[in-house]
């Protein structure tokens, strides 16, 4: 920790900053330059962020050396998780996951069609919601227990993997039955206690971006599943709320390179939710790869123009089967296999 003096400090001042540090019994340096001083702390950084350091009289600024989040850091495992989703298939290595399907789970009958569908194209893992947060309380809420049994019902059919949101911590034990993946979806993403519930769970967690959190937010929350015992999170950029309206959000794909750089978990991107827009799905799946993603999430409907959620971004199987063979082509530039 280095916490930059103001140059109008007094001497009583930096003295009752030094005498602080030595009672906490860490051991502080002073640095005096001309025009600026700066003490130095090193160890206990949870201790110091916790003590309103930039409140003391004197301190113009407080700069943290060390990372907030330590289980989900590079540093911390060295290289890239490879992470076991179910039945040993792998996302964070050189295979990119593909997983695909519906926003909601709208029927049996739809959901084991359209998971064929997508195994067929080349789909890991079948997306599809239960359990659906909605902006309006009036809108289809998800078919609940009953949309799990059909998700479980087409991984027996087709060997894919569950994937599907969980918003209720009184649920954990139903997904626990019925699902590979459980996804924290944007909205819950700080829901912190559900974040310490599902880190007691023994299935991965798939962690989606908050519409408005940094990644050093996005990575504390990972933190807390880590930190509950839970080694298993794979991270989602699924595109953030700016001033730009064309788009239903903005794709953040500095995020890919960004969370690599930082973080050891894999990383997927959601071109669905990160632009809204079927039309711009194929593009941004395709960067997403070229920036260097594990993973993709795609909506995939077979009648987009009747889904009860999220048709305007979903694309139809054919589109999805299309734009899987370029993503392939992409894969392979970069090194990567689909
Ligand atoms: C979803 O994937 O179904 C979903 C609701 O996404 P998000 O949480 O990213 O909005
Ligand atoms: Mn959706």
């Amino acid at each position: 920790m280095i916490i930059v003096l103001k140059p109008n400090i007094t001497q009583e001042q930096v003295e009752h900053i030094m005498d602080k540090m030595d009672k906490l019994g860490l051991k502080p340096w002073l640095s005096e330059g001309v025009e600026r001083s700066i003490i130095g702390v090193i160890g206990e950084e949870d201790m110091l962020r916790a003590l309103p350091l930039e409140g003391f009289p004197g301190v113009e600024q407080v700069l943290a050396i060390l990372k907030p989040y330590k289980l989900a850091s590079l540093e911390y495992k060295k290289k890239p998780s490879h992470i076991d989703m179910g039945g040993g298939v792998k996302i964070g290595g050189k295979h990119i996951s593909i997983m695909a399907g519906p926003c909601a789970v709208e029927n049996r009958d739809m959901i084991i069609d359209i998971a064929q569908i997508v195994k067929d194209a080349g789909a890991v893992c079948l997306r599809g919601g239960a359990f659906k947060p909605r902006t309006s309380p009036y809108s289809f809420q998800g078919l609940g227990e009953e949309g799990l049994k059909y998700m479980a019902e087409a991984r027996e059919k087709t060997g894919l993997l569950v994937v599907t949101e969980l918003m209720d911590i009184r649920n954990i034990a139903m997904f626990e039955k019925y699902v590979d993946v459980i996804q924290i979806g944007a909205r819950n993403m700080s829901n912190f206690n559900l974040l310490k519930e599902v880190g007691k769970t023994t299935k991965p967690v798939l962690l989606k971006r908050g519409i408005a959190n940094t990644l050093e937010e996005f990575l504390m929350s990972a933190e807390y599943v880590l930190a509950g015992g839970n080694p298993n999170v794979i991270l989602c950029e699924r595109g953030i709320r700016t001033f730009e309206t064309f788009t239903r959000n903005t794709l953040d794909l500095n995020a890919v390179p960004a969370l690599k750089s930082l973080s050891h978990l894999p990383v997927v991107v959601d071109p669905s939710h990160g632009t809204g827009r079927w039309g711009m799905v194929e593009a941004m799946s395709m960067a997403a790869i070229a920036a260097g993603c594990d993973g993709l999430m795609v909506e995939v409907h077979p009648n987009p123009e009747d889904a009860f959620s999220d048709g305007d971004q979903s694309l139809l199987p054919k589109k999805f089967e299309a734009m899987v063979t370029r993503c392939r082509k992409v894969a392979h530039a970069v090194g990567r296999d689909i």
